[in-house]
């Protein structure tokens, strides 16, 4: 041992790992479904499986997509277009076409207030950076798991708002608890409930009055039927000085794969003088090296009006399959959250089952797949998540089958 190591040992000073990944909880939901999927499989190899827990698009990439990704491509071969490192916040031609996208709903944002990363997920966990350790954290539950696990990962104190059926699963505030971090999902993954621009106002009321500042998941947003409940926080009076946005190409544009998202920051987010827009900026310069030239083509093409028609062609067809399950929730008088604007459908367990009984039960009796409430947080227990996701005549037969199983 060399000698600065044993002084620096009698000093009790040695290496130390971040210990606070000992207090993320274990998630063993998805290994647990595909277990049980295993076994059922092996023992009744006859019979066939459709899956409804899906959390991932199926269908492929845009036309558009595809062309401007070649070209892309065909770009970097030659001399004169290759691209090297470019902007950390994303090329203009993007973020342009991301301001208009805001526009076409209503929304005024600023270029330098959009920053291009690699995915929601990402940009979820990385905007942590921007904040003390010492604020407290109020998550709903049920929830996305990314926003509990992140904040654990990291020390902080961690409060729950508490989504049922008698609120519809969106919790509003309580001026009762002095949040400083608020996250709300909407359309929510995973009760497919989603807030309207009222609704959001009244929250973006209590940050701003608290001095907290909402992380808003906008991931959804494009299952928004026209007149419905609301695409983005900043349709609300306030929402510039206490909210930052998260939204993501993944669902809309499949490109889950691919990997593309934007976060906007407002300016005029600041607190003790310092501007959120500009540690963000700082953040990214610093950490971050852009996402791919290739990619952020492939993004642009999105919102081009050819890219519209056919991503929205795609999100019709999850749309279709939503409401297929969702009528048969109504036929079978079952209560459910999501359907309408969200790829989500969030049932309560009939027969007063448990949600890992209701699994085993759909399972057993129907071999359709779904994914247990309980797995999303304690007020998930009872509930029961299906997914739109899968091909129009899986979901058909699944409906069918659950249809046969539960009509009284
Ligand atoms: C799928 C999803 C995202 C998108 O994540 P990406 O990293 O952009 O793929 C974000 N939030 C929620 C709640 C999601 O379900």
């Amino acid at each position: 041992m060399s000698g600065r190591t044993v002084l620096n040992i009698i000093k009790g000073i040695y290496m130390k790992f971040n210990e606070h990944f000992n207090d993320i909880a274990q998630s063993y939901l998805f290994s647990n479904i595909a277990q049980k999927v295993a076994a059922y499989s092996a023992a009744h190899p006859d019979k066939t499986i459709l899956r409804l827990g899906i959390g991932d698009v199926t269908l492929p990439l845009a036309p558009a997509v595809i062309e401007a990704l070649h070209s892309a491509v065909d770009e970097m071969s030659k001399k004169e277009t290759f691209r090297g490192y470019g902007p950390e916040q994303g090329y203009g031609f993007l973020k342009e076409a991301v301001k208009n996208y805001y526009a076409s709903f209503g929304v005024t944002v600023g270029e330098d207030e959009i920053f291009i990363s690699d995915g929601a997920k990402s940009d979820l966990g990385n905007i942590l950076d921007l904040f003390d350790r010492d604020n407290l954290v109020l998550v709903p539950d049920p929830v996305y798991p990314v926003y509990v696990d992140t904040n654990v990962m990291a020390g902080r104190k961690i409060a729950y708002m508490n989504a049922n059926a008698s609120n519809g699963f969106l919790p509003m505030p309580d001026y009762s608890v002095d949040a400083d971090i608020i996250y709300l999902c909407s359309p929510n993954n995973p009760t497919g409930a989603a807030y309207t621009v009222e609704q959001l106002q009244q929250w973006v009321n209590y940050a701003n009055a608290k001095n907290a500042v909402i992380l808003y998941d906008a991931a959804y947003e494009c299952f928004i039927s026209e007149d419905g409940p609301a695409r983005s926080i900043f349709q609300t009076e306030g929402a510039n000085t206490c909210a930052i946005e998260f939204c993501s190409l993944s669902k809309p544009a499949s490109f889950t794969g691919t990997r593309c998202g934007y976060t906007v920051v407002p300016f005029d987010l600041k607190r003790q003088g310092m501007s959120a827009n500009k540690m963000w900026l700082r953040r990214q310069t610093t950490k971050f090296n852009g996402v791919s030239y290739i990619v952020q083509r492939g993004a642009a093409a999105v919102f081009s009006p050819e890219g519209q028609k056919q991503i929205r062609a795609n999100i019709a067809v999850y749309r279709d399959n939503a409401k297929i399950i969702a009528d048969c929730m109504d036929e079978l008088g079952i209560w459910y959250t999501g359907g309408k604007n969200s790829p989500y459908i969030w049932l309560k367990c009939p027969l007063g089952m448990s949600s890992w009984e209701f699994f085993d039960y759909l399972l057993e009796n129907a071999q359709v797949v779904g994914t247990p409430g309980a797995g999303f947080g304690a007020n998930g227990e009872g509930y029961f998540r299906l997914t739109a996701f899968g091909s129009r005549e899986v979901t058909e037969q699944a409906v069918a089958r659950i249809k046969r199983l539960l009509k009284k």
